[in-house]
């Protein structure tokens, strides 16, 4: 017999997962999640640094920051599971006259967003906080105290544990190798689709209707191929992390997202630092590091990578960070590192660095939720609000959803976000 479900979610990393939360308190638990691996966490959210900031310079990422970080703040409560939000703060640090007139922009924008609790800092504050760090050329810098750090393997499985609670489905070990469409029912524009996809869920959901029925548009998500079987469903969410492009290719769309590997390398037992500092950017070298337990993560992006599937760690890559520690923090010269702790892992890159959300504009019921360009974890709470959202709703509250589709890499409406790490 062929499975059914109301909405096939294919990937269960802290994106699918927390889609499946949402989705799930929203009122929708015929979900179905689809996992290749026989673990949750293995593609990049078990590589992830685990940083969450408020401090990035364009209103969306703002406002799905601020979001995420209220939500992580009562993740223990709401969703029953620990997150192990830390609130250690993230801290700029500026050595030129741009660095500084850019945090200052972005500060303004952060307060009128809300998020008014970045602070202005001085060398001597900044040595307060990190008395080992070299600040004979940082000018100044910004700190937030609630950004920090969470646990991406803990929120992962607190989402999905709570959504499965709710009846939400999980296959594991199970790969999804096709994607089949109904060709060419009525093409109306999308707007109009939404709309009156929009106006038949929300019936749905007060019991008046057959629940999640959708317009007509070029095509349509008819179901979805898997090693386990056919599982038939008129919505899919792409929630496949780096290889969301290949998934998309599945149903017929082009979803411009690649991956790029991602290298952390962190230290031996090293106590020459404080317990607890918050995360430290040298805004000069991109260079950015934090506590882990014992040692310390330290953490760079290299502008020389390239993009592809390369999950290997290059051990050359180890000189090359330490020099930029050992020049912003000298006692890091003493740590020890030992290769084989160090890994790699990949981020889900879109052409102006911001995630993917909303609707294919060809194929109908099918939507994104990818290529979060380095911020997966940190808005995964936002992310998955949205996306079940437009999935029932057609629209959302939290932001203007539409600045994420993808539709704005054809229209020119591509979003310029310079603080990435
Ligand atoms: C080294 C590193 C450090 C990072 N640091 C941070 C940080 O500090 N803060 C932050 O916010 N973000 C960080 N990120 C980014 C963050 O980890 C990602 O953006 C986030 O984990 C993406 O989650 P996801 O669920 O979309 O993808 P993933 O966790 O990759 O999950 C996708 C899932 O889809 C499954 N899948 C793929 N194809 C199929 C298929 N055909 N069938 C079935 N299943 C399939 C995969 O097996 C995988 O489990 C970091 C990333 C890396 C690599």
């Amino acid at each position: 017999m062929t499975e059914t479900a109301d909405v096939v979610i294919i990937g269960s990393g802290i994106v699918g997962s927390s889609v499946a939360y949402h989705l799930a308190h929203a009122g929708c638990t015929n979900v179905l999640v689809i996992e290749r691996e026989a673990h949750q966490g293995k593609g990049s959210t078990g590589k992830s640094m685990g940083g969450v900031r408020a401090q990035f310079s364009t209103p969306v990422n703002i406002q799905m920051s601020k979001y995420s970080i209220d939500f992580f703040a009562k993740f223990d409560d709401v969703v029953g599971h620990p997150a192990d939000y830390r609130a250690h703060g993230y801290l700029f640090c500026a050595t030129n006259e741009n660095h500084l007139a850019y945090l200052k922009a972005n500060r303004e924008r952060q307060n009128a967003l809300g998020v008014t609790n970045v602070e202005w800092v001085t060398p001597e504050d900044i040595v307060k906080m990190v008395p080992q760090l070299r600040v004979d050329d940082i000018l100044g810098g910004t700190f937030c105290p609630t950004d920090g750090f969470v646990d991406p393997h803990s929120v992962m499985m607190g989402f999905m544990l709570n959504a499965r609670e709710h009846g939400v489905r999980l296959w594991l070990d199970t790969k999804v190798t096709g994607i089949n469409v109904d060709a060419g029912s009525a093409d109306v524009s999308s707007a109009s689709a939404r709309r009156s996809l929009a106006e038949e869920n929300d019936s749905a959901l007060a019991g008046k209707a057959e629940p999640f029925r959708l317009s007509g548009r070029q095509s349509r998500i008819a179901g979805v191929q898997t090693t386990r079987g056919l599982i038939s469903t008129r919505v899919v969410v792409n929630a496949a992390g780096a290889w969301a492009a290949e998934v998309a290719k599945m149903a017929g769309a082009e979803l411009p997202v690649e991956p790029l590997r991602r290298q952390l390398v962190p230290t031996e037992p090293f106590d020459r630092l404080p317990q607890r500092f918050p995360m430290v950017i040298d805004m000069s070298t991109g260079f950015h590091f934090r506590r882990e337990g014992k040692g310390i993560l330290l953490a760079w992006n290299d502008p020389e990578e390239t993009p592809g599937f390369k999950t290997e760690f290059d051990p050359t890559f180890i000189e090359k960070i330490l020099t930029r520690a050992a020049s912003r923090v000298p006692v890091l010269a003493e740590a020890e590192v030992n290769p084989r702790r160090a890994w790699a892992g990949l981020y889900e890159m879109t052409p102006d660095h911001h995630a993917i959300i909303g609707p294919a504009p060809n194929v109908e019921g099918l939507y994104f939720v990818n290529g979060f360009s380095g911020h997966g974890v940190m808005h995964s709470p936002a992310s998955g609000r949205v996306a079940a959202d437009l999935i029932l709703h057609g629209r959302s509250e939290l932001i203007e959803a539409q600045q994420l589709n993808v539709e704005r890499f054809t229209d020119g409406r591509l979003l310029e976000e310079t603080a990435i790490l």
